[in-house]
């Protein structure tokens, strides 16, 4: 495989750069009908977008200064939409993928819950099948951008007979159904309702909107979170996105701050790190166009791209002197162009200690690689074979 772009005179690069030129602000729907949203999806949805392709289209719109749909409505694009292609019903698809590519429908993620994020397998929340529709009652907690969704991607618990992990159903629901309570949460970052509490009291989901089948809730929600954190094995400073290393040592150099010794011992120690997230992420990339499933080495990505963005905020916020406590008065230069949730080094600085929080924790990341990678014993979970309406958990009665 070639790690460089593409080149200027590619002509698939070309031919891209050429639709963003005639037509310069173009609206998500435009670029959905493109077939750009998720490009490496299969037509009609994409345009089954191979790796190089899809690194062109990525440099393309940050060229254009446009914010990616991936970034822009990440739940439906990135994580969850493509369940649709491999678990959905065709009217599924129909109904609701159209309007989620073009950002007409932002959607979020319903899965972690006050008695514990990390234990998705023990969530209480439950699904009660009522003749042609779902009854749902229960609590979810720090679901992004809840408040301002049309669809959430919910994880219930539908059956409290079975072991924790086989009574879990997955369904897409419609976040304006009465019942449905959002309260935001203000975080450090000062961000209003980066997160929210969603509360659902006797909330009336349509049968139709169950992802799969019953029990299937586990596997497809494992599938989601591993295809995000794949999306995050990229050298940005946030969650993947934002400045890279190289782009952070540039902005180092043109303003002399290399100079200092120790400054540049943790500016080539970075540069080294997102060396190596910059080829992890092509090799993601690689085996998602070959159509391999997100597997373990998301997790591996993650628990490196985190801690690396959180090194490079410190490094950057630090170099900066006083004018690094300053929202907008970044001093480090950075090229002009669209970075995703990143807008300055202050609040990824703000933003920063929840990136290795978020979509597992580096505890639970690690557990995963000592178990499934290096053979080590498994964490010790009686209650993973009980049937889960006798462990001590359940407070549902599904
Ligand atoms: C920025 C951000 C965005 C988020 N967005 C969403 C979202 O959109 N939708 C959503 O549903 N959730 C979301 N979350 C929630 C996230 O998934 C949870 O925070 C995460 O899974 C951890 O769960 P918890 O916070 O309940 O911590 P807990 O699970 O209560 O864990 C607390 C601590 O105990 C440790 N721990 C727990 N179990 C073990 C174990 N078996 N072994 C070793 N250590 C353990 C953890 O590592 C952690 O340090 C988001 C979180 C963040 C920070």
């Amino acid at each position: 495989m070639d790690f460089n772009f593409p080149a200027e005179d590619d002509p698939r690069r070309q031919d891209v750069r050429r639709w963003f030129e005639a037509n310069p602000s173009p609206t998500y729907k435009q670029i959905a009908q493109r077939g750009f949203s998720a490009a490496n999806w299969p037509a009609p949805w994409g345009i089954g977008a191979d790796a190089e392709m899809m690194l062109i289209i990525e440099e393309e719109f940050a060229r254009a200064g446009i914010r990616q749909p991936s970034a822009f409505n990440p739940i439906a694009v990135n994580q969850c939409g493509q369940s649709l292609l491999t678990w959905g019903t065709e009217a599924q698809r129909q109904e609701l993928l159209p309007p989620a590519l073009a950002c007409e429908h932002k959607w979020c993620m319903l899965f972690s819950e006050p008695s514990g994020g990390s234990d998705v397998g023990g969530l209480r929340t439950q699904a009660r099948r009522v003749g042609d529709h779902y009854i749902v009652n229960g609590q979810k907690i720090w679901n992004s951008s809840a408040d301002e969704a049309d669809i959430g991607v919910l994880i219930a618990r539908t059956d409290n007979s079975v072991p924790k992990h086989q009574g879990l159903s997955q369904f897409i629901i419609d976040m304006k159904s009465p019942g449905i309570t959002v309260r935001g949460i203000e975080d450090m970052t000062g961000e209003e309702h980066e997160y929210c509490e969603v509360f659902f009291e006797d909330v009336r989901v349509p049968a139709d909107r169950l992802l799969g089948k019953e029990g299937d809730g586990w596997r497809i929600t494992m599938e989601q979170l591993q295809t995000e954190r794949q999306s995050m094995t990229k050298p940005g400073a946030v969650w993947g996105a934002g400045p890279t290393a190289r782009e952070l040592v540039n902005g180092l150099i043109q303003t002399g701050k290399i100079r200092q010794p120790l400054v540049r011992d943790e500016a080539a120690r970075l540069y080294i790190e997102g060396e190596l997230l910059r080829l992890l992420s092509l090799r993601n990339l690689s085996n998602k166009i070959n159509g391999k499933p997100a597997g373990i080495e998301g997790n591996i990505g993650k628990m490196m791209a985190s801690p690396h963005g959180q090194r490079m905020t410190d490094l950057a916020k630090r170099t900066q002197g006083v004018a690094g406590m300053v929202k907008d008065k970044d001093v480090l230069p950075l090229p002009a162009k669209e970075y995703g949730r990143f807008t300055d080094w202050d609040y990824a600085y703000w933003f920063s200690p929840a990136t290795t929080l978020g979509v597992g924790t580096q505890e639970i990341l690690k557990n995963t690689v000592a178990e499934r990678v290096l053979g080590l014993p498994r964490d010790s979970d009686p209650s993973a074979r009980m049937p889960f309406n006798q462990t001590t958990a359940p407070r549902a009665a599904a």
